[in-house]
C-alpha cells in the first residue's frame, strides 16, 4: 500500500505548528499518553455546540432530536470501526478505566467469588490492575500475573501455562502495553482464554490508535477503548461488549437514561445500550470522536500501523546504538510507535526535562505500570511514542536529544566522581 502523506497531515494538526516553551520546534512525541486532533474533529465539535447542541433521548423538539440523530451515528461509527454485529453492543463511557471499572463492578461482582482467579499481565496499566484489587477486596478473588521473560516477551507457552496453572474466571489483558510497546496476538490468546474456561477483556487503548480492530474475530467478551488515544476528545471512551453476557449484567450506575420505569418501590432497566449509560452521556464528545474514527479509517489502519512501526524501529535502532541507554520492551519486530528507555546514571525526569529544553515531548516517570518497572527493577523510565503525523526527521532529533543528554551527564558524573576522589 502507498504509505502516509505525513506532510499533508500535518496540515491537518495545528497544535504542531508551535513551539515549546525554550523556543525550539515542538517533537510530540507523547502519543501513549493522549495524541492530538486534526481540525475535522475540532470543527465537528464546534459545529454541535454552534449549530445544535442540546441533550439526548428524552426532549421532543428540533435540537434534541438533532442531537439524538447525531450521538446515535457516533455509536453506527465507532460499531463499525470495531466491527461488531450491532449498536447495541457498543456503550460510551468516559474512557478505557471506566470501561474496565463498569466490568469489574458490574460483571465482576455478580460473578466473581471467593478464591476465583482473575489473570493479568505484569504488564498492565494501572486502569487494568486496580479495579480488580477493588474487587478482590470486595469478592476475596485473587488476581495472578503472566510474567515477561528476559527479552520482555510473553510466549503463548507461557499465557498456557498460566491459564492451566490457575484456571482464571477472567483473562484481561492489554492487546499492547503503553510501556513496553509490545503487541500482542490477542485472537489467539483469546481463543486459549476461553478454552480454559476464562471470559475475556481485552484493554484496546493502545490497540484501537493503531490497528484495525475486529471483535468479532477477536471473540473477546469485552473491548475497551479511550477517545483521546485515537484523536478524538478526552471525556470518551468505548465499552464493548457480546450482547449475551451485557445483557446478564445488572448495570452499574444508577440514574436517569438507563431505565425503562421508575417506581417508589425500584425500578426495571433500559435494552442495551441505554442500560449502561446513566446520567446525560458525553454527546458533543461522541460526535468528535466519530469524527476521529473516520479520519483514522479514512487514512487506513494497515498504512498507519505500517508508519509508526517503521518510526518505531528507527527509535530502537538508534537507542540501541547510544552507550548507556537500555530500552525496556523487546526487538522492534514485536512493538509498534513506542520505546521506554533508561540512561544509565540519569533519573528519566531529568532526561524529560532535558529533552523539552531541545523541543522533544516524552514521558518519563512509571507510565501507571509500577509492577512492571518493578519487574524489570526500575523505578521509572522515559518513554517516546510515535504516532501517524511524526516524521524520520523528528526521530532524528529526538535521538539526537538523547546522544546529547548522556553525554552531558556522563560529563557532569565523571566531573562529581573526581572531585570526590580529590577529598
Ligand atoms: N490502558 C492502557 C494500556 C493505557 O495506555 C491507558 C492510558 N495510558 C489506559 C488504560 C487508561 O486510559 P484512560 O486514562 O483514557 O482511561
Amino acid at each position: 500500500a502507498e504509505s502516509l502523506d505525513v506532510a499533508k497531515i500535518r496540515l491537518e494538526f495545528p497544535v504542531l505548528e508551535r513551539h515549546a516553551s525554550s523556543g525550539e520546534p515542538l517533537v510530540y512525541f507523547d502519543n501513549a499518553a493522549s495524541t492530538q486532533r486534526p481540525v475535522s474533529v475540532i470543527e465537528a465539535m464546534n459545529d454541535c455546540y454552534r449549530h445544535y447542541y442540546s441533550n439526548v433521548h428524552r426532549g421532543i423538539h428540533t435540537l434534541s432530536e438533532e442531537s439524538t440523530q447525531a450521538y446515535e451515528n457516533a455509536r453506527q461509527t465507532t460499531c463499525d470501526f470495531l466491527n461488531a454485529s450491532s449498536v447495541s453492543e457498543v456503550i460510551f463511557t468516559a474512557g478505557t478505566t471506566a470501561g474496565i471499572n463498569t466490568v469489574a463492578r458490574s460483571w465482576g461482582d455478580a460473578n466473581l467469588r471467593q478464591d476465583d482467579v482473575i489473570l493479568l499481565l505484569i504488564s498492565e496499566h494501572h486502569a487494568n490492575i486496580v479495579p480488580w484489587h477493588q474487587l478482590a477486596a470486595r469478592t476475596g478473588c485473587r488476581v495472578e500475573f503472566v510474567p515477561i521473560d528476559d527479552n520482555f516477551l510473553i510466549s503463548d507457552e507461557v499465557v498456557g501455562e498460566y491459564l492451566n496453572r490457575h484456571r482464571p474466571r477472567l483473562f484481561a489483558f492489554g492487546a499492547a502495553s503503553n510501556t513496553l510497546g509490545s503487541e500482542y496476538p490477542v485472537e489467539r490468546w483469546t481463543a486459549m482464554a476461553h478454552q480454559a474456561g476464562a471470559t475475556v477483556l481485552v484493554d484496546a487503548a493502545q490497540a484501537a490508535p493503531h490497528w484495525a480492530i475486529d471483535v468479532q474475530s477477536w471473540d473477546a467478551d469485552f473491548v475497551v477503548f479511550s477517545g483521546h488515544k485515537v484523536c478524538g476528545p478526552t471525556g470518551i471512551g468505548v465499552l464493548y461488549g457480546k450482547r449475551a453476557i451485557l445483557e446478564s449484567m445488572p448495570p452499574f450506575l444508577g440514574g436517569g437514561g438507563m431505565i425503562s420505569l421508575v417506581t417508589i418501590d425500584g425500578f426495571t432497566t433500559h435494552e442495551l445500550p441505554e442500560k449502561f449509560e446513566a446520567g446525560t452521556p458525553p454527546i458533543v464528545e461522541a460526535i468528535g470522536l466519530q469524527a476521529a474514527l473516520k479520519y483514522l479509517q479514512d487514512l487506513g489502519m494497515d498504512r498507519i500501523h505500517e508508519h509508526e512501526k517503521q518510526l518505531g524501529a528507527r527509535c530502537d535502532q538508534g537507542l540501541r546504538a547510544i552507550p548507556g541507554v537500555r530500552i525496556i520492551g523487546p526487538d522492534a519486530e514485536f512493538k509498534g510507535g513506542i520505546n521506554s528507555f533508561v540512561i544509565e546514571g540519569v533519573h528519566a525526569h531529568d532526561v524529560s526535562q532535558f529533552l523539552d529544553s531541545r523541543g522533544v515531548a516524552v514521558r518519563a516517570g512509571h507510565h501507571c505500570t509500577m509492577p512492571l518497572h518493578d519487574a524489570v527493577g526500575i523505578t521509572a523510565s522515559a518513554r517516546a511514542s510515535c504516532y501517524l503525523y511524526n516524521t524520520d526527521e523528528e526521530v532524528d532529533q529526538f535521538l539526537q536529544a538523547v546522544e546529547d543528554v548522556r553525554a552531558k551527564f556522563a560529563k557532569s558524573g565523571r566531573r562529581r566522581r573526581s572531585r570526590r576522589s580529590q577529598t
